[in-house]
């Protein structure tokens, strides 16, 4: 017998699969195409995750983003490590299809038009997940408002609060005008569609209504990288539908604060792993935040060899990664043969691209991801003549480099020219190479082709991190410090390795103690493992896929959305 409450329960349950779009998943970023260069790295591969594990699992969504024409930047690098931002210049209606719906958003008191480009992403079993590009380039619009929909974080912050105008408000009223009457949630992957909240509240204007639908996932633990804007900007740019009342509220410091008008209009709240939502509990303090933990989607970052071997040995894993679990019982054999073939790809790739004359048979680490000072790129090759070392005594290193470091951010410039520096220096001895144009295509390649996946986060920096979930995927272990995910993902020499200790007296990681971890890991458990002991290190891959690719999938974090966030 089911009571009332259950009665409903189910049946709104019900509803909620019926097919018709009930959540609108808001994303500056998607990356679900790599040949849409509307992303930039992690953020907005996450959206593309989640919307194709959506597709897969029936979930009845939207994906609304803006268009990023000339997406973020293609990268190269001079001999000397200077990185190079050379434009990109998509294709649009190769990719997507344009729609006659056009909306407008108030910016500056102008009226600024609105059209949106669709992309179908259809899932394993035929569903299919719209996804809508926002786009300005429209004729009637002034010349600076055609530009509001190319540059992914380009611009300065008046340009960014436009985009945002766009993307938030405009997003949802396209939403409208395309037709769509039944959305019941709006989620915010990060604070930049928060705007999108004032408009839902100039619908209603009752702000219980607006809490009622809408969700907010925030991925920053660090309070500078919220976005801001100074309230006078703010004001002139967005005027009346910005309402005195939540003032207060919305700002910190006199400026408009995105994260915080995310929070004080959603009913749910969360951070992408367990310790970022720790972390952001501390931070705004007087919220309710709960975490779902991040994922990846499994079918996108499994490579062909390891794809072939999952079909035959595991049935079904496609449609339910949680079937990954399995994997314990594959023949060693066959998953260092998959290994084989993945690593093969990779050199080939480097030999012919990079005449990196790196060898299949060699311990191969890989770091990619974006370049910024507390990724500590350069934390591996801080002491090159230990690392030298190690590879004497050990055995063969080769190390592969890739990502992009922001145009405006100098640190980041600087870590890469410092790998081309040191590159240099160790003249061969240990072999490195930087791919250029880190994207979805090379991190394919990569993360896959490694022996062993690297990260090195200052704590409590990495929200949650995704590559080392994708390397799991294809029996890739990783070494990384305590952070993110990795809290929750490392069992030590069964999954990966940690990076230096889990608490140190201060919050922030030390480089002295994580760089001689580093080091002494790498020499007395590591690369004996993999040079002397083959058969422990294949089990130890074979447990990457068993205990965390069955579980760091958007398949199973999505499913904690539907529960935790979307059906409340
Ligand atoms: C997965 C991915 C990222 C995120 O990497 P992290 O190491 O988790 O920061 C960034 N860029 C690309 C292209 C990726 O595929």
């Amino acid at each position: 017998m089911i009571d009332d409450k259950g009665e409903i329960y189910i049946q709104k349950y019900m509803d909620f699969l019926g097919g018709k779009p009930k959540i609108a998943y808001f994303s500056m970023e998607i990356g679900i195409d790599e040949n849409i260069p509307s992303y930039s790295g992690g953020l907005g591969i996450l959206a593309g995750d989640t919307l194709k594990s959506c597709a897969d699992l029936n979930v009845p969504v939207v994906g609304v983003t803006l268009l990023s024409q000339n997406g973020y930047f293609y990268q190269k690098i001079d001999e000397n490590g200077n990185q190079i931002e050379l434009p990109i210049d998509f294709d649009v209606p190769k990719f997507l299809q344009k729609l006659p719906s056009i909306t407008s958003v108030n910016i500056e008191g102008r009226e600024v038009k609105v059209q949106a480009w669709l992309y179908q992403y259809k899932g394993i079993g035929g569903y299919i997940v719209p996804v809508f590009f926002l786009d300005t380039n429209i004729d009637g619009n002034l010349d600076w408002d055609r530009t509001l929909t190319k540059y992914l974080y380009g611009g300065d912050n008046k340009y960014r609060l436009a985009q945002e105008i766009v993307l938030g408000i405009g997003g949802v009223r396209i939403l409208k005008t395309l037709g769509y009457k039944t959305i019941s949630k709006y989620h915010m992957n990060e604070g930049h569609a928060a705007l999108g909240t004032l408009e839902i509240f100039n619908l209603c204007n009752d702000v219980e209504k607006v809490r009622q639908q809408c969700v907010f996932t925030t991925h920053t633990p660090i309070a500078a990288g919220h976005d801001q804007f100074a309230l006078p900007l703010a004001k002139s740019m967005l005027g009346n539908i910005l309402p005195d009342f939540i003032i207060n509220d919305v700002t910190f410091e006199n400026k408009l604060n995105m994260t915080r008008l995310a929070l004080f209009f959603s009913h749910y709240v969360n951070g992408v792993a367990k310790k970022h939502g720790e972390v952001s509990r501390i931070m705004f303090p007087g919220y309710s935040i709960d975490s779902i933990t991040n994922g990846i989607h499994s079918s996108t970052w499994v490579s062909e060899s390891f794809k072939k071997l999952f079909n035959k040995t595991i049935p079904g894993w496609l449609s339910d990664p949680y079937l990954l679990r399995s994997a314990q019982s594959i023949e060693k054999t066959q998953i260092w043969d998959a290994h084989v073939q993945a690593k093969q790809e990779l050199i080939n790739f480097v030999n012919t691209n990079y005449n990196a004359s790196m060898n299949c048979d060699d311990f191969t680490i890989g770091f990619a991801r974006r370049q910024t000072a507390y990724k500590r790129p350069d934390l591996l090759i801080s002491d090159p003549k230990r690392l030298m070392q190690i590879a004497e005594k050990k055995g063969p290193i080769q190390i592969i480099y890739a990502g992009k470091a922001h145009p405006k951010d100098a640190s980041g410039k600087e870590a890469i020219k410092n790998i081309f520096h040191v590159m240099k220096t160790i003249n061969g001895k240990v072999k490195i190479t930087f791919i250029q144009n880190y994207d979805i295509t090379i991190s394919k390649l990569i993360i896959a082709g490694v022996d062993l996946w690297l990260n090195t986060p200052r704590r409590p920096r990495e929200a949650s991190g995704t590559s080392g979930m994708k390397a799991a995927h294809n029996g890739v272990p990783q070494f990384s410090t305590l952070d993110g995910w990795w809290l929750e993902g490392c069992i030590e020499n069964i999954t990966g390795w940690a990076i230096g200790p889990e608490k140190t007296e201060h919050e922030e990681s030390d480089d002295k103690i994580d760089s001689y971890d580093l080091y002494d890991k790498l020499e007395k458990l590591i690369m004996p493992k993999f040079y002397q002991d083959r058969d422990n290190w294949i089990r130890t891959m074979r447990s990457c896929i068993a205990l965390n690719a069955s579980f760091f999938n958007t398949n199973r974090m999505i499913q904690q959305y539907v529960l935790n966030a979307y059906f409340m």
